[in-house]
């Protein structure tokens, strides 16, 4: 059985609510589709979205990468090797992890489809459901108290609450630990928006905002100063933008600096490379937080899946679907009660909506 056909496509796609964070402004993201056939009809979907910002990837480098032209290498390609293909293209694909994901993601799915079981059995499932959080911009007091008091009506138990830049984060983070109901648990990112004076003022006030985790304050450049901290704040540190890949968690790991890496396909480049850091966490009693750019359910999927196979998973914030204006994908996974499931299908469960698809 070989690959016998493949395609792509690009959308440009609104935000149901635009947000800010620290050093930018988002309402629309432009995603891009891969989706393989093999000669018995089998299909696997990927998709990426590429973040400049975090990986240096332009929307125009992730274009190229994904040109059909740029994809018929996969044609005729062994059905069964589909996951060896993924791993060879993080030396042909290494500045476009995005666009690599998209391909690792269609032919993992592909892979478990073939199988015909879901992927996170095909992968081998160690969690069941977990709660994701919900992620709020950086907005004034009344606006994210307004915004959180909507997400716990509607059955979410975790936020996300972005900060930095000029904000005055402490008043507003106080007055949410009071409005809220106990059981909320609380987590902030920064991007990388603080200074060191703010990252400790962040953890002077971890004690009243029982802060579940804190995300990246610093820039990436400056890990080193997170030595600063006290130990017990260090603990709840999460670090994104500075774990892109295999390497740098590698690296992060034995320096000891915090107590979770963020995982995101778009950053690492997809299915494959989110195991190996996995594995690196958990080798270094870390935790994972799987975490998302704006993504279609395809690839929100596809990093469910991937987080309910690794032993490391402990935080789920996989909510970059739920704001999409449309999406072409349908299925995928289920919101329940603020907790995701994957679904009882083969592969990601995700499929291509009727109507939707290349033009
Ligand atoms: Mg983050």
């Amino acid at each position: 059985v070989r690959i016998a056909r493949v395609d792509s496509w690009r959308e440009r796609i609104a935000l149901s609510r635009p947000y800010r964070i620290a050093f930018q402004t988002t309402d629309a993201v432009e995603l891009f589709f891969v989706r393989l056939a093999d000669d018995e009809g089998n299909e696997g979907l990927g998709s990426a979205s590429p973040s400049e910002a975090v990986t240096g990837e332009s929307a125009a480098a992730c274009a190229a990468a994904l040109e059909p032209g740029a994809l018929q290498w996969l044609v005729g390609q062994p059905g069964d090797a589909a996951r060896a293909c993924a791993r060879s293209l993080e030396h042909t694909h290494a500045a476009t992890p995005a666009a690599r994901a998209a391909v690792d993601v269609a032919l993992h799915d592909l892979w478990a489809r073939r199988r015909g079981e879901p992927l996170v059995d095909a992968l081998g499932r160690v969690h069941d459901a977990l709660p994701t959080s919900i992620t709020i911009g950086i907005k004034g007091e009344a606006e994210t108290l307004a915004e959180a008091a909507e997400y716990v009506g509607r059955g979410f138990r975790r936020l996300k609450v972005k900060i930095g830049g000029d904000e005055d984060f402490a008043a507003r983070l106080l007055r949410l630990r009071e409005a809220v109901p106990a059981d909320v648990e609380l987590r902030v990112d920064a991007n990388k928006g603080l200074d060191l004076p703010q990252a400790l003022q962040l953890g002077r006030l971890g004690e009243r905002l029982r802060l579940e985790l804190i995300e990246q304050p610093l820039e990436p450049a400056r890990d080193e100063e997170l030595r600063a901290l006290p130990e017990a704040v260090r603990r709840r540190l999460a670090l994104d933008e500075s774990v892109l890949g295999e390497q740098d968690a590698a690296r992060l790991a034995a320096a000891g600096l915090c107590g979770a890496f963020v995982v995101k396909l778009m950053k690492c480049g997809g299915v494959g490379p989110a195991m190996g850091i996995a594995a690196t966490a958990r080798a270094h009693g870390l935790g994972i937080m799987w975490g998302c750019m704006d993504e279609s359910a395809v690839s929100i999927a596809a990093a469910l899946h991937a987080a309910y196979a690794a032993e490391a998973t402990r935080w789920l914030d996989l909510d970059g679907s739920l704001d999409l204006a449309r999406d072409p994908a349908q299925g995928g996974f289920v919101v329940d009660g603020g907790r995701l499931r994957t679904l009882p299908a083969p592969g990601l469960g995700a499929r291509i909506g009727d109507g939707a698809g290349p033009r």
